[in-house]
């Protein structure tokens, strides 16, 4: 049976795992303040703070997540028309570090193997933000035999267009992954927010739709890269340990989408659950990245590195700290 906001028990438990209540201290931005605001259909500044982090639904007793309840309502709604930008992150070229982040990714660094073992999602961050994550997991893999399939011209996920309302645009993006992801394989992504859209969001957008069991399907087949190493390949990643390493868990890890969690904390040191803050353009434009930085900035003492598995996180902690540390995605560590 699904969840609605009136199923809440209003004890609480929530939260403190509310990145937006951290900051905020007002209940309004607490999951429990946007489930009562929600079902009393109460609009409110405070219901776009939510980052989507989850962290709500993963300590709730009635397994809660206000997320599910946004998006459900907001994605049902036909939103604004907006264009469609197949390159979120070419947006950076508006921001003046922004610039300097963005690496041009030639084609023919890679082999596009049309057929293998599985797909690779080559989203925007995958290309140009982190493609060494790539190049060293196609190494990996080569030496124990697999091979992986990699359709070309592949696009962003859409996240934004969750952000911007814009069902209709969201909706072209998920049914290209439709056609990139045709045979019945398993599709690896590399960033936890695509992969939260793969999962998550996209089953959501058709809900009730005639794609909707494509779209389950699809979520069924996706993959977060190193849960695919140990639970498909039989590959135990060995990550590079040293104290001057932190590995960041974004949120879209930590809940049940995946078994990160379970067995992170064995193949990682130091390993850090903050929240980034999310890279939520409307919360950018109003500044609450800068002012949430300061819960995740004092975990950086002493780090060479940070390293994260997520597009959003990446960005964040770039735009925001000075070198050291360098930013990497998990996958540049591997051994
Ligand atoms: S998803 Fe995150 S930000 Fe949103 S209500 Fe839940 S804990 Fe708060
Ligand atoms: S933990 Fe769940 S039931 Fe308790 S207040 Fe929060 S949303 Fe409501």
């Amino acid at each position: 049976m699904k969840k609605s906001p009136e199923d809440c028990l209003h004890c609480g438990k929530c939260i403190v795992s509310c990145p937006s209540y951290r900051l905020f201290l007002n209940e309004n931005f607490s999951p429990r303040g946007r489930n009562l605001l929600f079902s009393r259909n109460f609009d409110s500044i405070a219901l776009d703070f939510c980052l989507f982090c989850e962290n709500c639904k993963e300590v709730c007793p009635q397994g809660l997540s206000f997320p599910e309840f946004y998006l459900r309502k907001v994605l049902k709604e036909k939103g604004y028309p907006w264009p469609y930008l197949s390159d979120s992150l070419t947006l950076l070229y508006f921001h003046p570090e922004g610039k300097k982040l963005y690496k041009k990714f030639s084609p023919e660094s890679i082999k596009f193997f049309k057929k293998g073992d599985f797909y690779i999602y080559l989203s925007c961050g995958l290309k140009h933000l982190y493609p060494q994550a790539l190049f060293n997991f196609l190494e990996k893999i080569k030496a124990f035999g697999f091979k992986a399939h990699i359709p070309m011209d592949q696009d962003c996920c859409g996240i934004i267009h969750v952000t911007l309302k814009a069902r209709e645009t969201l909706k072209k993006f998920a049914i290209k992954k439709l056609g990139y992801f045709e045979e019945k394989k398993p599709v690896v992504t590399f960033c936890a927010t695509c992969y939260w859209m793969l999962k998550r969001v996209y089953p959501l957008l058709f809900e009730g739709e005639k794609e909707e069991e494509e779209f389950i399907s699809l979520s069924e087949r996706t993959y977060f890269v190193s849960d695919f190493m140990i639970e498909y390949l039989n590959i135990e990643p060995s990550f590079k340990k040293n104290k001057a390493i932190l590995y960041h868990l974004p949120c879209h890890l930590k809940n049940d989408l995946t078994f990160q969690k379970r067995t992170l904390k064995k193949l990682l040191e130091n390993v850090s659950e903050t929240c980034c803050g999310s890279a939520k353009l409307t919360l950018w434009v109003r500044g609450f990245q800068k002012e949430y930085s300061k819960f995740w900035k004092r975990d950086l003492f002493g780090k060479s590195f940070i390293a994260t598995a997520c597009t959003g996180c990446y960005l964040n902690f770039s735009l925001q700290i000075r070198r050291p540390p360098e930013i990497k995605h998990w996958i540049e560590l591997i051994e």
